[in-house]
């Protein structure tokens, strides 16, 4: 796996990064969870720009200034509710991290913190969510020398313990190939 991907286990909220990920609503108008803890953070300017968007699709993103967060930027997407796999569920998650890093990218960031989407209420699996997580974030960096950094914020030690399992079995495939 590339060097710049790492993991912390803790808040998003508190990470200084250009950019946090958002795990959002489709209304983009502020919910429970991480998106919770990011309006909290940032303050009711942030709920005042979201208003301004209009929503935003499953597996696309959206931009934001950050106000009171360290992050300069939200960018928000939207996960897939996990419904037993018929759902197109796998490529709707990997649309969301493409469709983030894509607008990072756009936006000149360099360094971006990112939680586990979609695993919290909307129930996707947590393992296979972090394969999709990583995969993507690899193949994003691959080739490009914009991105500094690129950090999961896993919220829990359970969390944070599952995602550096699959991190380290992804790892340890690609130095066998
Ligand atoms: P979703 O609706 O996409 O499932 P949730 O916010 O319910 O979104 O959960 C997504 C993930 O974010 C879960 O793994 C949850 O534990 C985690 N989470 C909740 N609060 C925070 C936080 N402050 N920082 C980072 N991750 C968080």
């Amino acid at each position: 796996m590339d060097s710049r991907i790492t993991l912390v286990e803790g808040d998003i909220t508190r990470q200084r990064v250009d950019a946090i990920v958002n795990a959002a609503k489709e209304s983009l108008l502020g919910g429970g969870g991480v998106d919770g803890a990011i309006h909290r953070a940032a303050g009711p300017e942030l709920l005042a720009e979201c208003r301004t968007l209009g929503g935003c699709p499953t597996g696309e993103a959206r931009i934001t200034k950050g106000y009171n967060l360290p992050a300069k930027w939200v960018i928000h997407t939207v996960g897939p509710v996990w419904r037993q796999g018929g759902a197109n569920e796998d490529a709707l998650l990997t649309d969301c991290y493409r469709s983030a890093f894509a607008l990072a990218a756009r936006h000149g960031i360099r360094s971006i913190a990112l939680p586990s989407i979609s695993t919290g209420a909307y129930r996707f699996p947590i393992e296979r969510a972090a394969r999709i997580a990583f995969s993507e974030a690899e193949k994003h960096l691959a080739g490009n020398d914009q991105f500094k950094s690129v950090v999961f914020v896993l919220f829990g030690a359970k969390a944070y313990e599952i995602h550096s399992s699959v991190h380290a079995r992804l790892a340890g495939s690609a130095r066998e190939r």
